[in-house]
């Protein structure tokens, strides 16, 4: 059964994603060696730009959605606890992946595939003239009291300043018609639960507050890859996650 991935088609999701607060995605501080920050941003190694890996994003989407339908979390990949099964019809798995935990378990190959986010030229451009002492990005104290011994430990935290955007790009690839629906919709609904959850880290302290605004979602059928015509293709004017929902019966008609 699961050798039997037939791509029906692709659909684009093209939009941005604009931080509202400032957002903390972590590198690993011994890959990056900035100076005197002790938790630096992931940053793009040529172009030293901060961005999002689409990983990043892609994983608090699942996390929600497997929150908002309550699925047990079941395994546990690198400390954190996740649902994953081999259930070909379970919504999480068939739309965001599974890797078995047991040997005859079989692999769920993702239908979405989340492209890292850069920046927009416009916000690099703004980004280029901050002056904060560290290229594109802000840094803040943030202090842990420990409860036992009131003790502060004030760690400097990187971010990417409120008001940066990015460019999002989200590939869904139709294997089952009978799907399609369900899993946009579950898509969609989990960027509106980011929306008023957060992104990145320190969370809690404000941190990682982003919105959508989409563009455009395109339908490539198959036969379009083979063929460039455009009967195989139609596009869709969307600006928000609403009109991104309003149509999805259209898009599955086609
Ligand atoms: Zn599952």
């Amino acid at each position: 059964m699961r050798d039997e991935r037939p791509i029906l088609g692709k659909i684009v999701i093209e939009g941005q994603m604009v931080c509202l607060t400032g957002l903390h995605i972590g590198a690993r501080r011994e890959a990056m060696k900035i100076g005197g920050i002790d938790l630096p941003v992931v940053r793009d190694p040529i172009t030293e730009f901060p961005y999002v890996p689409g990983s990043s994003l892609k994983g608090k989407m699942r996390s929600l959605l497997e929150r908002k339908m309550n699925k047990d979390f079941n395994a546990n990949v690198g400390g954190v606890r996740i649902h994953s099964c081999s259930d070909e019809n379970c919504e999480i798995c068939r739309l965001f992946g599974s890797t078995p935990m047991r040997e005859e378990g079989e692999n769920i190959p993702s239908r979405l595939a989340v492209r890292d986010l850069f920046l927009t030229k416009d916000s690099k451009d703004k980004l280029e003239d901050i002056e904060t002492g560290l290229r594109y990005t802000e840094w803040k104290f943030e202090n842990a009291i420990d409860r036992i011994t009131s003790a502060a430990n004030p760690r400097q935290i990187e971010r990417v300043p409120a008001g940066s955007v990015f460019q999002l790009e989200i590939i869904y690839t139709v294997e089952n018609k009978e799907h399609l629906k369900e899993d946009l919709k579950n898509l969609f609904s989990a960027m509106r639960l980011l929306e008023d959850d957060y992104l990145g880290g320190h969370g809690s302290r404000g941190y990682g507050k982003v919105k959508f605004a989409l563009s455009k979602i395109e339908y490539r059928k198959g036969d379009w890859y083979a063929t460039g015509k455009n009967e195989y293709k139609r596009e869709w004017q969307v600006k928000d996650i609403d009109e991104a929902l309003a149509k999805i019966d259209s898009i599955a008609d086609f």
